[in-house]
């Protein structure tokens, strides 16, 4: 498993963001393998959602986007993002809600972007 590579697998979907100024991209992995993806979105709501976790669930967050994108779990999560305006990586560390919905189906590891580092989670 290359870290840097899926790393940037995860900028590379943050350029599909339709925000215009943090952008953040997110992989969900399993054996290796990506199996969903996933960007941070303005237009995007789920009662289903909402009532399940128990928070509103009214924009979507990267990383909830990858895990709902995939048929099939996976246990690793990559997340990146840059800043629309320059192109400069910023700090992705998931917040308490994706670390709740990210547990709840299945990722126990997460690699994240932290300006010029990659930091790791265990959930
Ligand atoms: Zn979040």
């Amino acid at each position: 498993m290359n870290i840097t590579k899926l790393i940037q697998a995860a900028v590379n979907e943050s350029k599909k963001s339709d925000l215009t100024e943090w952008q953040i991209g997110a992989v969900l992995v399993k054996n290796g393998k990506i199996v969903g993806r996933g960007h941070n979105r303005n237009s995007w709501k789920s009662e289903r959602l909402s009532k399940q976790f128990g928070f509103p669930l009214w924009s979507l967050h990267a990383e909830m986007d990858a895990v709902l994108s995939a048929d099939f779990g996976g246990n690793i999560l990559f997340v990146a993002g840059r800043k629309k305006k320059n192109g400069n990586l910023i700090d992705c560390k998931p917040c308490l809600k994706c670390q709740k919905v990210l547990k709840a189906f299945g990722v126990t590891t997460v690699y994240y972007q932290n300006r010029d580092e990659i930091q790791l989670m265990e959930l």
